[in-house]
């Protein structure tokens, strides 16, 4: 039997603020443990949340780049339940009225265009970390308690794991973007659970599903996808039933383990957070919010196609990073040809980047630098070989383009007289030769082009010389 696979995502995202969701500890990452943390996100008696207006803001954000709906009014629900690393007992979440609802996201995989439905993007705070040592015992980390977190949930849109791996890259890219949330997913900070069933084809209802955690990185999201379909399969297969269940994914084996028995909402006894008010969102804020966002990623890529008509190959580079993007268009700004500046960026830069393991944002040239070296290659003042030679000792020695060519004498004479002169003199140097050229023999010009090179130490402009060289061999 055909089975369809039927897959839905939720994504947490930390949101990039200076301190917590409703106390004023610092929202870091890497900190020693339990030195973030306060009375008020350990949740002691007689403290009181106050909300940070930074998270509405990235939320709004975020909600406005998925053409989700900002409602009005939104409240905040305590989710209760019991575990070592949540102090409070609860979390502060969005239950049955939530920030933002009804978005979507649009994903290219092989090369087709789907839009991934988006049901909710609701704030919440997170939770502490447990972490399990080698002797068997367990320690608890608070500093991520109250951090602020986006909780985004799609409609079990996806067919395949690729579909849902390039849904993860797409939100991973706009989060990034648009500066709601760093992306992380090896440190935690964007996180992606599956919910996952399987059909057969044809039929129109939903069966049971499972849920997947822990998966913290997009080849894992589909690595874990493709081993519960298998899974799933084999027990109908064999007659049996899917239960509600939540695995965890171990990458270090890559395989699934069994949880907990899934809770359904009834277990977390959701009630109205007593201690906050409920969020009022004017459509002023909105369009302030809105006012504020960047370029979208997918806007950037049209516009790369369209109107600079650059390749696919430079269009996925530098689209899909937003600085990497930014340092390009500087570098148009600033006067250089978008298809040399692209060549550029994929060739010289990326290829530091690479080798070097930095982000453009270390990259020690600025647009400024790279533009000056791009130019002298325009103005034919260096070969392309000599620039990257002079990109080269521009890292190493950490000084402008200009330096360097002047340093190493490699600037091509540009003078139209000297080279004229180095010329005459070899064209009488070399009678028998010119004779050669007039009766015929076009290519004792070449014998001309090496020992005008010769003569100049290979600083002529090559493109000035065959000129002048051939007006003179004519005359
Ligand atoms: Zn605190």
């Amino acid at each position: 039997m055909n089975y369809e696979l039927i897959v839905g995502l939720e994504i947490h995202a930390q949101l990039i603020t200076e301190t917590k969701a409703f106390c004023r500890c610092p929202n870091r990452y890497g900190d020693p443990p339990n030195t973030l943390i306060c009375p008020t996100c350990l949740g002691m008696p007689g403290t009181l949340p106050v909300l940070n207006e930074a998270i509405v803001r990235q939320a709004a954000r975020l909600a406005l780049s998925l053409g989700a709906t900002i409602h009005p009014r939104c409240k905040f629900d305590r989710k209760n339940y019991f575990y070592p690393d949540l102090p409070k007992g609860y979390q502060i979440s969005q239950y049955d009225e939530p920030f933002s609802t009804d978005g979507f996201l649009t994903i290219e995989c092989n090369g087709s265009f789907k839009d991934i439905r988006i049901t909710r993007a609701h704030i919440e705070e997170d939770a502490g970390k447990s972490m399990h040592q080698p002797d068997g015992s367990t320690v608890v980390d608070m500093n991520r308690c109250g951090v602020p977190l986006v909780e985004i949930v799609t409609e079990p849109d996806f067919r395949t794991p690729e579909e849902a791996g390039a849904f993860v890259s797409a939100i991973r890219e706009l989060l990034r973007y648009v500066e709601v949330c760093d992306g992380n997913m090896e440190r935690g900070s964007l996180r992606c659970d599956v919910n996952i069933s399987v059909r057969p084809a044809g039929q129109a209802a939903l069966n049971e599903r499972s849920e997947i955690k822990n998966l913290n990185s997009i080849r894992a999201v589909e690595k874990a996808i493709r081993s519960e379909k298998e899974r799933q399969i084999a027990v109908y297969a064999s007659g049996g039933a899917i239960q509600r269940e939540t695995l965890l994914w171990d990458e270090a084996v890559e395989e699934l383990r069994p949880m907990r028995r899934k809770e359904g909402s009834d277990d977390y006894r959701y009630f109205p957070e007593p201690d906050l008010v409920e969020l009022c969102v004017s459509p002023e804020y909105v369009e302030n919010v809105r006012n504020e966002l960047p370029e979208f990623p997918w806007e950037r890529r049209r516009r790369y196609r369209k109107d600079l008509e650059l390749h696919e190959e430079a269009v996925s580079l530098l689209a899909s990073d937003r600085e990497l993007g930014d340092y390009f268009e500087k570098l148009l700004t600033l006067g250089v040809e978008p298809r040399s500046a692209a060549n550029w960026m994929q060739g010289e830069v990326r290829r530091h980047l690479t080798d070097q393991n930095l982000t453009i944002g270390q990259f020690p040239v600025s647009p400024q630098d790279l533009t000056e070296l791009i130019q002298f290659v325009q103005q034919d003042a260096v070969s392309l070989t000599q620039a990257k030679d002079v990109f080269r000792k521009m890292l190493a020695k950490k000084c402008s383009a200009r330096d360097i060519i002047r340093d190493e004498g490699m600037m091509q004479s540009q003078n139209a007289g000297e080279i004229e002169s180095v010329i005459r003199s070899l064209l009488q140097k070399h009678p028998h030769e010119v004779e050669r050229y007039r009766s015929g023999k076009k290519n004792v010009m070449g014998f001309f082009m090496g020992e005008a090179m010769k003569a100049t130490g290979g600083k002529a402009n090559p493109k000035m010389l065959s000129r002048l060289l051939e007006d003179m061999l004519k005359a």
